[in-house]
């Protein structure tokens, strides 16, 4: 069994060059915003650009790649243009996905600034109804997020909530942020177990498809999004062993966040949860 872990990768010099950075730093997986994090246009696709993509994919040297949406997203927002770019963004961004051979697709599902997470998470599945298909090959995930302000997806029954509002519920899922949810209060560094079978009781592992590896710059429970490096923060590196040797995570590919001061830098963290996982 090999572990499942990749980097960050920005796609600013194309989806080849951000496989070939990927693997410099010994990752078999890597995750990318679909176009700039703060909004914007997507650039047009280069089909050469695609093919050398999916060669790596088609290996098996580049498996489950994570496409992420920009995080200025907000399907919760009050405001109709904000929901608007937030429909019209996601619906073309899983068009892309259907070329690029990505099978995941990550969001936040948003916030709701004031009109309360039951209404914010009616306007989620209302458009989240309105831009998934029947037979899209992507599966959506919902990222379980810090509550910071007024996220959504503070806690596993928001996500639960989310989910029972999908049509199309094969091809819904959640990515699990270890910073997010640790800030959120779930006692992942000393409760691993407990925490990991409320979440199957309310959301099911089998939605379970990606996790982002963070350490937390924040205490427990501060509803704080402050990315760590693994072992530099307030999770620390045994709780990320546990994490990618757990026998209800191993299999899952992970995906790290981390800040880095080059990009070379992912390579230890690599190495550090390679080493962790060798045995399986
Ligand atoms: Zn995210
Ligand atoms: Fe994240
Ligand atoms: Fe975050």
């Amino acid at each position: 069994m090999t572990l499942i872990i990749g980097p960050h990768v920005s796609i600013a010099g194309g989806y080849a060059r951000a496989a070939k950075d990927a693997l410099s730093v010994g990752a078999n997986t890597f995750q990318f915003f679909t176009r700039n994090p703060r909004g914007g246009s997507a650039r047009a696709l280069d089909p050469k650009d695609v093919e050398a993509l999916r060669e790596k994919v088609e290996s098996g040297e580049l498996v489950s790649l994570l496409a992420h949406a920009p995080y200025t997203l907000n399907m919760a927002s009050a405001k109709a243009d904000v929901r608007d770019f937030a429909r019209r963004a996601f619906h073309e961004d899983l068009k892309r996905l259907e070329i690029l051979p990505c099978s995941l697709y990550n969001f936040h599902p948003g916030s709701h600034v004031g009109q309360g997470a039951e209404a914010g998470i009616a306007f989620i599945t209302d458009i989240l109804n309105e831009v998934m298909w029947e037979d899209q090959t992507t599966t959506v995930l919902l990222e379980a997020m810090s509550g910071k302000g007024s996220e959504i997806g503070r806690d596993f029954s928001e996500l639960r909530a989310i989910i029972d509002g999908i049509t199309y519920t094969e091809h819904i899922g959640v990515c699990l942020d270890t910073c997010h949810i640790f800030s959120a209060g779930y006692d992942i560094k000393d409760q691993l177990d407990a925490v990991l079978e409320e979440f199957d009781r309310v959301v099911g592992l089998e939605r379970l498809k990606a996790l982002h590896l963070n350490d937390s710059k924040t205490p427990f429970h501060s509803n704080k999004d402050r990315h760590e490096r693994l072992g530099e923060g307030s999770i620390g590196m045994d709780a990320f062993k546990s994490i990618v040797t757990h026998p209800a995570l191993r299999d899952k590919p992970f995906f790290l966040e981390t800040p880095q001061k080059n990009f070379k830098d992912y390579a230890e963290e690599i190495t550090i949860l390679r080493e962790f996982t060798k045995e399986f």
